[in-house]
């Protein structure tokens, strides 16, 4: 029987190896709390990656790093914030936990993320249906995807809004040799389980001065003042990360590096076993990665034109991995697609429709096996067959 094949996932885990050593550190110093040295030495793994760019929070999430970036942004009841419409929803949620409006903005064609050349409408339809300029603009490194952050940063900057990097897919991406994370005003990192490194739950926030992140850290701990009595002054949260989490950090800082290589190769088996298809009439694309951009390839993805490809759709092609029990998925339903989000304002959304309609997220993880390589290529081979009408 097919279901006695293990599944193939689309981004599982994948350890390096000493993150119990670090988890144990957590329980010898019995520091089973959100504070304590592996906290201190994630955040300084990761400011040491970023070649000391940013200053590091880490939290219980990527959705939380963007919630606090928000209201360090000055986002508040009312406002608007511009927002990439195709995303996961977490860059969205929070512009709504804050009572402000997201405006969605459609993508390029270059690197699928947020087109630059539509900021200045955005902006424009942001003064003429709520009467204000946009507090922040949200840009998102899609599947690892750099965005074109130089446009995008020239353009927030003539209008004064505030850039939140949402660098969520994109640890280890680079952009004309700048990593991506340390690009806007904010950067905001994810270790949910399916991304590049995991901590099971957890995300960062980078900020560019130690004052703000000493503020992010101060939000994160219940805004609680250095008083015994704990004063407060404003509303707090509770998003600092467990020092036990801090450990599976720091074991998978050691290597991300390797990590970012693995999905590249990844990106290049797949490119391999596409180009063999296309004497047999089958023409996929793929995300395409500009000069000077680096991309963590977090996800391999396709645009499958039924077109260019005897009638093939990624419905049927999903369906038949599915059979196979192998995992694939359609890109990001646009944001000003969903309903929840139906009263949201947006300029254009052509792009991201038609993205959405084609494309299809291909089994990524850095610890496939040969074995599943063999599954996921042959599965292949026979979905885009040679006898195909
Ligand atoms: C995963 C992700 C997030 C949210 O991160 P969590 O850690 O799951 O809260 C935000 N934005 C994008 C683009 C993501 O892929």
């Amino acid at each position: 029987m097919a279901s006695e094949l293990s599944k193939i996932w689309l981004s599982k885990p994948h350890m390096g190896g000493n993150e119990q050593y670090f988890i144990q550190k957590a329980f010898d110093s019995n520091w089973i709390a959100p504070v304590g040295d592996n906290i201190r030495n994630f955040e300084a793994f990761i400011e040491l990656y970023l070649m000391h760019e940013v200053h590091a929070t880490v939290l219980s999430s990527g959705t939380a790093a963007l919630h606090l970036a928000m209201i360090m942004a000055g986002v508040g009841p009312g406002d608007t914030v511009l927002v990439q419409s195709l995303t996961f929803s977490a860059s969205a949620n929070p512009v709504k936990y804050l009572g402000a409006h997201p405006i969605f903005i459609d993508s390029e064609t270059r690197s699928w993320n947020l087109d630059p050349d539509r900021i200045d409408e955005a902006v424009a339809l942001s003064k003429a249906r709520y009467g204000k300029t946009p507090k922040a603009i949200v840009p998102v490194h899609l599947y690892g995807m750099p965005a074109e952050m130089d446009a995008i940063n020239e353009r927030a900057k003539h209008h004064g809004m505030v850039v939140i990097e949402d660098a969520a897919e994109a640890f280890g991406s680079t952009y004309h040799r700048r990593d991506c994370g340390t690009l806007g005003d904010f950067g905001v990192l994810s270790f949910n389980g399916n991304k590049i490194i995991t901590t099971s739950s957890g995300g960062a926030l980078l900020c560019k001065d130690s004052a703000m992140a000493d503020r992010a850290k101060y939000l994160a701990t219940q805004a609680r003042m250095p008083a015994n009595h704990y004063e407060h002054e404003e509303v707090g949260y509770n998003y600092r990360m467990s020092n036990v989490l801090a450990g599976i950090g720091i074991g998978q800082m050691e290597v991300l590096a390797i990590r970012v290589e693995d999905r590249n190769i990844n990106h290049h088996r797949y490119k391999q076993i596409f180009g063999g298809l296309r004497e047999r009439g089958y023409h996929v694309q793929f995300q395409p990665e500009s000069p000077g951009s680096r991309s963590n390839r977090w996800l391999t993805t396709i645009l499958v034109d039924p077109e260019q490809n005897r009638g093939l759709t990624v419905a049927e092609i999903n369906r038949e991995m599915e059979r196979r029990q192998i995992e694939c998925r359609p890109l990001w339903k646009p944001m000003h697609m969903q309903p929840v989000f139906q009263d949201a304002e947006r300029v254009g959304g052509a792009v991201s429709e038609q993205l959405f309609a084609q494309g299809l997220c291909l089994p990524s993880s850095s610890n496939l096996t040969e074995a599943e390589w063999e599954r996921i290529t042959k599965a292949l081979e026979d979905i885009f067959s040679s006898d195909r009408p």
